[in-house]
Formats: C-alpha cells, sequence, structure tokens
C-alpha cells in the first residue's frame, strides 16, 4: 500500500500523459485553422471555430476548454480611455463571450430614461407625441445604479423615479427661441403637478409623485441631463411649454433609450503577414495599395529597400494588397481569440463601468444557470 503523500507523487501515470497531450503541437496548417480566420479575395475561410474538445483527439491533442488554461491566457489591455468612449483588447477569449458582452451591454446594462411626460401646455408647432419621444432620448446624468426599477403598481417615490420640469415660453415680439436640454429643471422634492381627476384632486396637495423626502438627502450629487446642448424644440413668439418628465430605470430591451451605449462593438486582431519579400518598385506599389498605411518602408542599408508590416491593427480587410498579381503574397488573417472592443457610451455611466457592468450582469446569469441546475 502506497505510504501517505507518496501517492500523488507517483499518481497513476495518466497526469504526465495529460501534460503531454496538452503540450503536443498542432501540424501548422491546422494551427492556423483552429487559431486564424484567413481572409481570402473573395471572402474569409475558416470562420468557425473548433469548439469541440475531441476535434483532434486522433492526433493525441487535447483541445478541451479548461479553467485553469483560460485565466492564465484571459488578459484585457486598455487601449484607449476617454470620458466617452474605451477601446480594449480581450484577449483568450471565444467570440460567443464577447458577443454575450457586447449584446448585454447594448440591452441589458440599465439606465434611468424618461418614461413619462405630463404636458401641462404645449403651443409649440411640435406635437405632443414628437416632443415626448425627443425627450426620452436625452441621455440623462443620474447612476442608476442608486435606483431601483419600478412596477406598474409601485408608487413612484425618490428611490424609483427622478422628476424634471420643462417650463419655456417665448414672449411676444421676441426673436424664436431654442429650447435645449440643458433647460430641463431637476425636482428633488418631486411632482409640482397636482392630481388631474377630479376624484384624486380632491387633496389638493396631491401630486404624480409619492416622496417621502428629498432626494437631495439621499444622492451626493444633484442630477441634470448629460448633455445640456440637446434641441428639443424652437419656440416662436407667443409659444410655450409646460411639462413635467418622470425619469425611471429600464434597460434597452424594453426600449432603445434605455440602452447605455451609442454603439458597443469589436473586431477581430487583424494580422498581415508577408510571405516573400517587396523590394524597391513592388515595396513602393504594396505601400500606395493601402489606403490606412498599414505597411511602410525600410532601408536596408545597401541602395535596396523593402515593405514591412508596421501597423497590422489598422487593417480594414479592404483586400487592396491582395489585387494584382503579387497579392498571393499579401495573407490577411484575423486571431480568432483576440478581439478589439470598442464601447461608446451615452453618457449615462463611464465607459469602463458599463463594461465591468455588463461583466457582473453576465456572472449572474450564470450563477442563475448553476443554481437551476443543481
Ligand atoms: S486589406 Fe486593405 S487595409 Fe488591410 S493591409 Fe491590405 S490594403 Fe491595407
Amino acid at each position: 500500500m502506497p505510504k501517505k503523500g507518496t501517492k500523488s507523487s507517483k499518481g497513476t501515470g495518466s497526469e504526465p500523459k495529460e501534460q503531454e497531450r496538452r503540450q503536443k503541437k498542432l501540424p501548422e496548417h491546422l494551427e492556423l485553422q483552429r487559431t486564424r480566420v484567413v481572409c481570402k479575395f473573395d471572402g474569409p475561410v475558416n470562420t468557425e471555430g473548433f469548439q469541440y474538445g475531441g476535434a483532434f483527439s486522433a492526433m493525441g491533442i487535447d483541445n478541451s476548454v479548461s479553467v485553469d488554461k483560460f485565466c492564465k491566457d484571459f488578459k484585457v489591455e486598455i487601449k484607449r480611455l476617454t470620458e466617452d468612449d474605451v477601446e480594449f483588447d480581450m484577449i483568450g477569449i471565444d467570440a460567443s463571450v464577447a458577443n454575450a458582452f457586447r449584446r448585454i451591454l447594448i440591452a441589458e446594462v440599465p439606465t434611468m430614461a424618461i418614461e413619462k411626460v405630463l404636458i401641462a401646455d404645449n403651443s409649440s408647432v411640435i406635437a405632443d407625441e414628437v416632443l415626448a419621444h425627443r425627450l426620452g432620448l436625452i441621455p440623462l446624468d443620474a447612476d442608476p445604479r442608486l435606483f431601483e426599477y419600478i412596477s406598474e403598481n409601485d408608487a413612484p417615490n425618490e428611490r424609483n423615479t427622478i422628476v424634471y420640469k420643462l417650463h419655456v415660453s417665448c414672449k411676444k415680439g421676441s426673436p424664436r427661441l431654442t429650447v435645449k436640454s440643458g433647460d430641463l429643471e431637476w425636482l428633488p422634492e418631486g411632482s409640482q403637478l397636482p392630481l388631474a381627476s377630479p376624484a384624486q384632486s380632491r387633496d389638493k396637495k396631491k401630486t404624480y409623485t409619492s416622496f417621502s423626502q428629498s432626494q437631495k438627502d439621499i444622492l451626493e450629487k444633484p442630477l441634470g441631463v448629460k448633455l445640456k446642448d440637446i434641441t428639443i424644440a424652437r419656440l416662436g413668439p407667443g409659444q410655450a411649454i409646460e411639462l413635467e418628465v418622470h425619469a425611471v430605470k429600464g434597460i434597452g430591451k424594453v426600449h432603445a433609450k434605455w440602452s447605455p451605449v451609442a454603439t458597443a462593438w469589436y473586431r477581430m486582431l487583424p494580422e498581415v503577414v508577408l510571405s516573400e519579400e517587396f523590394k524597391g518598385d513592388d515595396a513602393e506599389e504594396l505601400v500606395k495599395k493601402c489606403p490606412v498605411n498599414v505597411f511602410d518602408i525600410e532601408d536596408l542599408g545597401n541602395g535596396e529597400k523593402r515593405a514591412f508590416v508596421a501597423k497590422p491593427r489598422a487593417c480594414t480587410l479592404c483586400r487592396q494588397c491582395v489585387t494584382g498579381p503579387s497579392g498571393e503574397h499579401v495573407h490577411l488573417r484575423r486571431v480568432r481569440d483576440h478581439f478589439i472592443f470598442t464601447i461608446e457610451s451615452t453618457g449615462a455611466l463611464p465607459p469602463e463601468t458599463l463594461f465591468t457592468e455588463a461583466v457582473r450582469i453576465l456572472e449572474e446569469k450564470c450563477e442563475r444557470v448553476i443554481s437551476e441546475l443543481s
């Protein structure tokens, strides 16, 4: 019987074999198919990945996904970060997961958006419903994480509703007035409009919300709109708009006004390979073909010049470089597990926070599936 502690060192003999299987390499052409999408002149090939763990078992190679390997290889590298957008590289991940993040960002990360518009007066030329639609699309400067969802039966309160008012008029004899999003005024105490129905208006103090305390007491900073110069309407002399809007928490899946991103998209990392040297006139010609300057020329020192791939990341896959007889020596590829991800925020949340929120939502979904299964 093996002594305590010696069993694992000897093992069953299967661990070294397992390690060997994992370390074995595929032949070059198969490795290319497994890790790259090859972009030919008339379209891409090898677009489908090899998800099946036993895809190469006949060659003694383990293609299975392992959590350890994923944790070791997965990387996020931020390339550009501004107030409105972020570009980062997500490396070591499958397209399905990258796409899950994109879809969650567009449709499932919540924001606050205007849901109800109570119009007391609108003598402008813009119809009420058009005005309401325009108001709904204004990005609000309000962190959705500080608010709760409201359901049909809930009363609008300080935890689930934000109220703004818009009261603008253009005096007779004045020039035309442009109404901007910055004219919306936050009402931290809730609605100021008395309830309209005769039954409800017996109590004159009743309004359209039931705030028990001021939002100033529960929020650290005042609320407003993200962009103050969005045109809402133009008023002529004698025209006026008086209304109140109620913003609530929601997701883009229900209506695009709640989507926190202008867009969220990704592309696979481009790879450009020259299988032959391009020298002299050929080099000049290749450089001229590329509209985004992927190629450059280096001086070899003996009076010769050679083209080289200077900025592969900029490649847009226009395929100009693979035209002509020399095109067969230029190889365009995409790295299958390396995504250049761009998130453009509408302003409700900083772009980097949007991504962490998307990760949190995916994590919650996975936990839900695991708990349902168990
Ligand atoms: S595909 Fe277009 S952008 Fe990419 S390297 Fe060739 S010419 Fe340049």
